[in-house]
Parts: structure tokens; C-alpha cells; sequence
């Protein structure tokens, strides 16, 4: 038998050898979906079944994809770089640019991420001179974007009214805004795309031709434009075109806040016909008192199809978890508890620290920092390289040193205050003249750039004068909202994120005015703008050099979404408290507690071996102390899983009963991860009668199917034929009347 498919449980087995038809994979967390996807992959290509270039996967990250490719690069005989894998975004990209010119672009069209669309949408408004009052600019763009997903374009849309008849002349001019830039946002590559196939027929029958096998992951969070892309290229499921293979778990449907359509799911068996709905039950990823815990989490959602997960990988440790008095302290603990791990022999990079919002990585950061452990953060920026932090940091360093140019540069303009490219290079020039910074050389200017330049010097004074004296916190504070940088992170779409963040500095320089006061004079320590530059040094040390570089052992930081799919030896899940997790805006929304409820499923069965649980009776969040309950996912969780580390505390909790405080920890579970092995070329042994192991054929009774694997010779000579829905079946070759399909 093919060694691809030698690990393979039934089901597995049966889903990956499927024949060329429709099939939707449904299964919960851990169950080997995305292995079987790829393996199908593989076997496809490998049985002779398809060509590389006949395949087309869609993964939701570009770190799957790139995971995706790497597993096939070892399973594979043959370079996998014909196939197209990678996302939505980043196929329909790879279309317009071979296809550009068909579809009215440049070959070097910009993408516009989030925050540059909407920076784009306000230019729009100034430059038409529109009430962005009575239009503010993220609920156009959200009207926009909106539009685009429906495949709606401005001549489309139904306006009843005038107030959407002129929020539709303003879609159409930042259209043709865009256009004549050159950039193209997100929703517009795949609405562009998809239009480009939608006209041009001779494109589409080539595409639909060439891809025979249409694979995607995590199906469960396609929105409506992203399913119809995939069905133009499947030829919405006729006779003729590509084999359309999802696989999808409606429990970890966790963007739904952005459009994703769990209804998808339904629609694709429905408008395919798909014969083919395969289960898994069976998890092999986490020890079973992990996996308990997530199916008694997950039962209480009441909006789900309903499956229940198994495993054979025995109990495991009991779920730690953790009461702290602060945040920092549940950090301090955390770090503790990996270098524990770490002695025991366990890889840094096997270990994760998730958490809701980005916003919490800060205090995690700066335990890991301090105790010397590399640690890395994806899907977002290190606390101190975001961009917003940036730019509050730029304002602190002109006041500790207004001759820094750099930063001079970098927020002269940021929030904008009408000084141009054209002003800046007068200013540099005469800097060049003068020798002198860019800051000093501002008296020197006259006319129009002069004035708009004093302008901003005389706010970078006012800012050096008015928090003379002031505690380290509040010169923060006062310095986000006089630069303008509050109120501009306040108008953004995106910005909600960003303005936490800047409290969150308001926090880190918090705890570092406590920190120099317990190790300095007092006198010394209320010196405000010395304190100012330990603080910029000590910024640019943690931004600067200690994230691990890629590839090197390092513990990895993430929010829960961004962890979808991926999985690790031992998780710590950080802030369950009510109000952070589940985030007190999804108590607002219809199915919201549903939709945290799933991301604490994601979270948890992203575990194999050890899972680590904590909340903190206070946090500082968005520069404010907060008092928070634990959350209810703890309460859901069966207190015979689970070891409290601190007496289970009455007061954090609405009731409930835990689990006993045993002593002793347990040994270690940590196996390094075996390195990938390159699968060897599979012997295929010719069978009788000219039939192949991939082969289609067809039997009266069972229908069509594919050879799988064989066995015996002469008359012994048995295959297995994976039949679709009537199951894999053994038959001898000698009695079986088989014909090539
Ligand atoms: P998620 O829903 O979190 O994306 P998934 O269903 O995609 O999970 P995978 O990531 O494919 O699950 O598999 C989980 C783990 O179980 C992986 O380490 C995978 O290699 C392993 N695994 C899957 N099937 C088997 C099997 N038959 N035998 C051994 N290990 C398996
Ligand atoms: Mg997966």
C-alpha cells in the first residue's frame, strides 16, 4: 500500500483516495483535516491522478500555506511550484498580475491594506471637499467594502434614498480614484478577479480546464464573494468541472464579525450535490483532559451542527490553572512555568502564549525580555514596532531631543497638518545650508512652508514645556492627546486596536516610573524628562534586538486568532477574565458569546500535551485598572480536569466547583516534534489486467471509485477501492468485475 496513506485512520483513508467528486470534510479541531487535505493533495500527484498544475488550494494564512507546501515538498517526488497554494488575497493577486492588462491594471499595482483604504477614503473627501461629518469615512469605507463583497459595483447598488445615492457617487470616485493610482484594496482583488473570469470567457474556460481539483481549508470562514470565486473556477459545480474538496469545522468559525458565512457550508452541499460528507472523530492532537475540556466547553453553544471528539492518547497532565493578583504577576508566573518546561527538556517554540487581544502581549513581552527568553510574535508587530507606538515614541523623543531628524520626519506630517513633500524638501535643503537639524533650521524659512512649519515646532515647545514636572504616565498621556495622535487613531476604522495600544503605553511607562522608583532616589526619580530618556532607551532596547530571529528556538506569542489551525506541545491562555475573554463588545451582538465561545475552542485545542490557564483579579488595560470576574469558559470547564495552582478563589467566580489543589507536578510529556521525513518514491507494482493504484473504475453494485491500494498476486490479487459514499471496500480481483471508468 501507498505509504502516504499507511497513517491514515478509515475515514481519513476514505476522504483522501475519494473519487474525483465533490466532498466536504466536517470534523472538529485536531481530527487531521488539514492533513488529509494535503495528503489528498499529494496523492493525487502522486497516484498519476492529477497534474501539480491541476491543483488549486486555499488556505487561510500564508504561514499554512507555506506549512502546506513545505509537508508536500517532502512527500512529493516532484516540486510542488506548479500548484497554485496560498490564499484568497494571495491567488487572486497572482491572477490580476499575470493577468493585468485584461483586467485594466498596471503590472505594478499597490495593494492597499485596512488602514491605507481608509487613509485613501479621507483624501477622497478633502479633495471633493465632502462633510466627512455627515460621511464619516470608516463607515464609508465599510459601505464599500460591503458592496464589493456582495459584487456590487457603484452602478449596481440600489439607492432608494439620496443619502445612498450619494454615499454610491462617492464609492464610484474612490473607484476611480484608486484606479488612477494604481492601488487596489482587499476586497477589490477578489472582487476584480472574479470579474475579470466573470467576462472573459475564454480566461475562465482556460482556468476552469487547467484546475481539476479545487482544495480549501477552513472552509467554515469563507465569506459570500470568496465561495462565489471558487465557484466560477469550479464551474459552479457542473458536470465537466473541477472537484470542489472542503473541509471546514462550524465550531471554529471565528470571523463572522468580518462577513464569514457558516451558511456556506450548506450552500456548497446543497448547490453541489455533494454525496460525499465525511466526519472525523477521532483527535490526534491533545491529551484527552484537553480535549474534554473543549468538547464541555464547545456543548455549550447552542448553534452548532454537533459532533463529539475522541481520543486514544490517554489523560495527560491535569489543565493548570492559575489565579494572579495582576497581570504582571500572571506574566511573571507564566515565565516561571516555561523556563520549568524548558528544563524538562521542552523546545521554546513548542510552547505558545495566546491571548484575545494584542494589547495583552505587552506585559508578556517584557516578563520574557527580562528572564532572557527569546520569544517571537506573529500576526502583528512587537508591541514597540507597531505603528502607532512609533509614532508616540517619535513625539517622546522630540521632546527629549528635538534635533533627531529621523523622528522630526517621521510625525512633522503624521497626523497631517498640511506641511507637504514639497515644504519637507525645501526644510532639508536648507538644513544641508545651514548644517544645521531640521528642527533648528525651521526659523530660517520664510513664505508658506516656513509658517506651517513653525507651526509644528512651536507644538513640539508647547508639548517640552507643559510636561516639565509631569509623572512619567501622564506626560505620556498628555503628549498622545496633544499631538493629535488620540484623535486621528480615533477617526480609523482600525483604530480601536491602535488607541489600546497607545494606552498600553501609557501602562509600560507606568511600570517603569514604579520600577525606577524602587531603585532610585526619590528626587532623582521625579525628574520627568531624565526619566523620559531611560524610558526612549530602555523602548528601543526591547524593540530593537531581542525578538528571536525567524527559525531560532523561541516561545511564540499570538492572539487566538491568528493560532487557527496551528498547534503546539504546551499553550498558555492568558486574561480569562469577563469583559477581555469573552470581550465585552461581543456581549453586545447577536451570536457574539457563541462567536468567543468557538475562539475559546480554537484556543484550546490548539494544546497537545499541557495547557496552562490564568486570569488576574486586577489588569491595566486601556490605561485603566481594571477589576474583572474570571470568565465563564473556566466555569465550563469539568473540575476533574483540572489542577488550581491558587485555592480556587470564591470572590473571582459566580459559584462552581473545582477541582482539588494536588501536589506534585508530574512528569514531562515532551517529545521534540520528529523532523519532517521525505516520504520514499512509492512502488506502485503493476496490478493484472493493466488497472493502477489511483485509477478510476467502476463496479456494478458499488459504483464509482478509485484504487487505492492491493495486495496478493495471481488469483489472491485483492485492491481496495475507496467507493465514495458506499465506503472503502476490499475485493478480489478474480471475482470483482471492475471496469476502467
Ligand atoms: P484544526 O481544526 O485545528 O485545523 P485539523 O483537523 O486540521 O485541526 P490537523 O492539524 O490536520 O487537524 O491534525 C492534527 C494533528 O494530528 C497533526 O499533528 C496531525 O499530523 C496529526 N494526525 C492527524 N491524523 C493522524 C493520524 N491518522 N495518525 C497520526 N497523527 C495524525
Ligand atoms: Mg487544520
Amino acid at each position: 500500500m501507498s505509504d502516504l496513506l499507511a497513517n491514515l485512520n478509515a475515514e481519513q483513508l476514505q476522504a483522501v483516495s475519494l473519487p474525483p467528486q465533490h466532498a466536504l470534510i466536517l470534523a472538529g479541531a485536531g481530527s487531521g483535516k488539514t492533513r488529509v487535505l494535503t495528503t489528498r493533495i499529494a496523492w493525487l500527484i502522486q497516484s498519476g491522478q492529477a497534474d501539480p498544475a491541476a491543483i488549486l488550494a486555499v488556505t487561510f494564512t500564508n504561514k499554512a500555506a507555506k506549512e502546506m507546501l513545505a509537508r508536500l515538498a517532502a512527500m512529493l517526488p516532484v516540486s510542488p511550484r506548479g500548484m497554485w497554494i496560498g490564499t484568497f488575497h494571495g491567488l487572486a493577486n497572482r491572477l490580476l498580475r499575470a493577468h493585468h492588462r485584461d483586467a485594466g491594471l498596471p503590472q505594478l499595482f499597490q495593494i492597499l491594506d485596512a488602514a491605507d483604504q481608509l487613509a485613501a477614503i479621507k483624501r477622497l473627501l478633502k479633495a471633493l471637499n465632502v462633510d466627512d461629518e455627515k460621511f464619516p469615512p470608516r463607515e464609508l469605507q465599510h459601505f464599500i467594502n460591503g458592496q464589493k463583497e456582495a459584487g456590487i459595483r457603484p452602478h449596481a447598488v440600489e439607492a432608494w434614498d439620496d443619502y445612498t445615492r450619494q454615499r454610491v457617487q462617492l464609492y464610484q470616485e474612490y473607484e476611480a480614484q484608486c484606479q488612477r493610482e494604481s492601488v487596489v484594496d482587499f476586497a477589490e482583488l477578489l472582487l476584480r478577479s472574479h470579474e475579470l473570469l466573470e467576462r472573459n470567457e475564454p480566461l475562465r474556460r482556460h482556468y476552469q480546464r487547467r484546475f481539476r481539483h479545487i482544495l480549501v481549508d477552513e472552509f467554515q470562514d469563507t465569506n459570500r464573494l470568496q465561495y462565489r470565486w471558487l465557484k466560477l473556477f469550479a464551474d459552479e459545480g457542473r458536470e465537466g468541472g473541477a472537484a470542489m474538496f472542503c473541509v471546514g469545522d462550524d465550531d471554529q468559525s471565528i470571523y463572522r464579525f468580518r462577513g464569514a458565512e457558516v451558511g456556506n457550508m450548506r450552500d456548497f452541499e446543497r448547490e453541489f450535490r455533494v454525496a460525499n460528507v465525511i466526519r472525523l472523530e477521532q483527535n490526534y492532537r491533545s491529551r484527552s483532559n484537553i480535549l474534554d475540556a473543549a468538547n464541555a466547553i464547545i456543548r455549550h453553544n447552542t448553534n452548532r451542527l454537533g459532533k463529539n471528539l475522541w481520543t486514544d492518547q490517554g489523560a495527560g497532565e491535569p489543565i493548570r490553572v492559575f489565579e494572579a493578583f495582576s497581570d504582571g504577576d500572571e506574566a511573571r508566573w507564566i515565565v516561571e512555568e516555561i523556563q520549568q518546561l524548558v528544563r524538562e527538556g521542552a523546545l521554546r517554540s513548542e510552547i505558545a502564549l495566546l491571548y484575545r487581544s494584542n494589547a495583552q502581549s505587552r506585559v508578556l513581552e517584557h516578563q520574557l525580555f527580562s528572564a532572557g527568553l527569546p520569544y517571537r510574535v506573529y500576526g502583528g508587530l512587537r508591541f514597540f514596532e507597531r505603528q502607532e507606538i512609533k509614532h508616540a515614541l517619535a513625539y517622546l523623543r522630540l521632546i527629549a531631543n528635538a534635533d533627531d531628524d529621523t523622528v522630526f520626519a517621521r510625525v512633522v506630517n503624521f497626523p497631517t497638518r498640511g506641511i507637504g513633500a514639497r515644504s519637507l524638501e525645501v526644510l532639508q535643503d536648507a538644513a544641508r545650508t545651514y548644517n544645521t537639524s531640521l528642527y533648528a533650521t525651521v526659523p530660517h524659512l520664510s513664505g508658506k512652508p516656513g509658517s506651517a512649519l513653525a507651526v509644528f515646532v512651536r507644538l513640539v515647545e508647547d508639548l517640552r514645556r507643559d510636561t516639565a514636572g509631569l509623572p512619567l504616565p501622564e506626560l505620556v498621556d498628555h503628549v498622545l492627546d496633544a499631538s493629535g495622535l488620540r484623535a486621528h487613531y480615533k477617526a480609523e476604522k482600525e483604530g480601536r486596536e491602535r488607541l489600546e495600544n497607545l494606552d498600553e503605553l501609557i501602562n509600560a511607562a507606568a511600570n517603569f516610573l514604579a520600577e525606577a522608583q524602587a531603585q532610585r532616589a526619590p528626587e532623582e526619580a521625579a525628574a520627568a524628562h531624565a526619566l523620559l530618556a531611560d524610558f526612549l532607551a530602555h523602548a528601543s532596547l526591547e524593540a530593537g534586538e531581542h525578538q528571536a530571529d525567524p527559525g531560532a528556538d523561541a516561545v511564540q506569542l499570538m492572539t487566538v486568532h491568528s493560532a487557527k489551525g496551528l498547534e503546539f506541545n504546551a499553550v498558555f491562555l492568558s486574561g480569562l477574565e469577563e469583559g477581555l475573554f469573552p470581550h465585552e463588545n461581543s456581549l453586545l451582538e447577536s451570536d457574539g458569546l457563541e462567536e468567543e465561545r468557538r475562539l475559546m475552542y480554537v484556543a484550546v485545542t490548539r494544546a497537545r500535551e499541557r495547557l496552562y490557564l490564568s486570569f488576574a483579579q486586577s489588569r491595566m488595560l486601556h490605561g485603566q485598572t481594571r477589576y474583572n470576574l474570571r470568565s465563564r469558559f473556566l466555569e465550563e470547564v469539568p473540575a476533574g480536569l483540572t489542577k488550581w495552582l491558587t485555592p480556587p478563589n470564591p470572590r473571582s467566580a459566580a459559584g462552581g466547583e473545582f477541582g482539588s489543589m494536588r501536589a506534585g507536578a508530574g512528569g514531562g510529556y515532551f517529545k521534540p516534534s520528529a523532523p519532517v521525513q521525505r516520504a520514499p518514491r512509492p512502488a506502485f507494482a503493476p496490478l493484472p489486467n493493466g488497472l493502477r493504484i489511483g485509477q478510476a473504475v467502476s463496479h456494478a453494485k458499488f459504483g464509482q471509485g478509485v484504487i487505492v491500494a492491493a495486495e496478493g498476486s495471481g488469483t489472491d490479487a485483492k485492491v481496495q477501492i475507496n467507493f465514495g459514499p458506499a465506503g472503502v471496500k476490499w475485493l478480489l480481483l478474480s471475482v470483482a468485475k471492475l471496469e476502467a471508468a
